[in-house]
């Protein structure tokens, strides 16, 4: 059994991770200032063996009383209009919150995780996008903040790695969804979901030719956990790489919801990147991991949770 720190634990994907690692027996301290987290999202953690919630900005001094094996840092806005709207606290969480969450790490002797991002790869001319890419990045337009940020943090990792000799591991997370998304986070598939099921316009920004590849959230947390345990540093890409177009979502998302939305396009976003698809050698060899959840299947998964929560909002307000 060993003792996790879980930066972002009340996030989307943190969430699931504290879970994840508690299944399994381990303890989990989820340090989270709720920046875009919520307490709702690791209510059901609290009366479970193993587990604390420190309410806590990693961007500011970190101590964890006690032994720690490993620090797993996912704190950090990750949808594009959140980190648009906070732009300098997602700068601050990705250097000085990594920064912070390393030094956490070394005097504990603990294994370093780092939740990087597809996003390193910018609006790739490389497709798919191998680990050996490196990216192509706008690093003044809006989306730099986030985009440098995590480069940022790749980097200082490995510089721990090489000077201090700690032990890290880099993932890079591919568009992940599934339950727990917030109903406005802002991100495609929320977005859409949510739409359909309410019988609105479904939003596609530009002409909606632009691709992405979607996982669905229990085999990215089954790929982080992998990674983990594995002896690899990384970078390794986790994702599914079945890569579709945003028209192709929206279509799919009227067939699962059974919606009769209309589509209404919106501007494409500053440096919306055209094409996304990780190319996943390195995690099917090194990891012996794979995605299993179509995209299909993980939609109805979705639209599910957010049946549930807005039939719930419905009936509070
Ligand atoms: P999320 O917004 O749901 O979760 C992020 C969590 O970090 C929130 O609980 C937030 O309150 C917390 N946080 C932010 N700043 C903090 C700070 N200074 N101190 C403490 N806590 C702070 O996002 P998510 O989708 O769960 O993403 C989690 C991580 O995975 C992020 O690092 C993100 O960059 C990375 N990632 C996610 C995806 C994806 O598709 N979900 C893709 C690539 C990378
Ligand atoms: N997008 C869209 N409609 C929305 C939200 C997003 O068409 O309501 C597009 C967005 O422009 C991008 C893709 O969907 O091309 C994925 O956006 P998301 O914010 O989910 O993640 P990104 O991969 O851009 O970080």
């Amino acid at each position: 059994m060993a003792r996790i720190v879980v930066t972002g634990g009340a996030g989307f994907l943190g969430s699931h991770l504290s879970e994840a690692l508690l299944d399994r027996g381990e303890e989990v301290v989820v340090l989270d200032n709720l920046l875009t987290g919520s307490v709702t999202n690791i209510e059901h953690l609290f009366g479970r063996h193993g587990f604390t919630f420190v309410h806590h900005d990693v961007s500011t001094y970190i101590w964890v009383p006690g032994p720690v094996d490993a620090v797993m840092h996912l704190a950090s806005p990750a949808s594009p209009i959140d980190y648009l709207e906070l732009p300098i606290q997602t700068m601050k969480v990705g250097s000085l919150g990594t920064h912070n969450a390393l030094g956490l790490a070394r005097a504990k002797g603990a294994r370093f995780f780092l939740a990087s991002t597809s996003e390193v790869y910018g609006d790739p001319e490389v497709h798919p996008q191998p680990e050996t890419y490196w990216g192509r990045v706008n690093p003044i337009g809006p989306r730099g903040v986030y985009d440098e940020a995590k480069r940022f943090a790749e980097a200082i990792t490995l510089a721990y790695h090489r000077e201090h000799d700690l032990d890290v591991r880099i993932v890079r997370i591919f568009n992940t969804y599934g339950p727990r998304m917030r109903a406005q986070d802002g991100r495609v598939v929320s977005n859409l979901l949510v739409q359909a099921i309410k019988g609105e316009p479904l939003t596609i920004y530009g002409d909606g030719t632009q691709t992405r590849s979607f996982c669905y959230v229990d085999d990215e947390i089954r790929g982080l956990l992998a990674l983990l345990d594995s002896d690899h540093t990384g970078p390794i890409n986790i994702g599914n790489d079945g890569e579709f177009t945003m028209l192709e979502l929206a279509e799919l998302v009227l067939e699962v919801t059974g919606s009769g939305s209309t589509i209404e396009h919106r501007p494409l976003p500053v440096d919306d990147p055209t094409q996304r698809r990780p190319d996943l050698t390195l995690a099917r060899t090194l990891l012996g991991w794979e995605p299993t959840v179509g995209l299909r299947d993980g939609l109805e998964r979705t639209a599910a949770h957010f049946r549930r929560q807005l039939g719930d909002d419905a009936t509070s307000g």
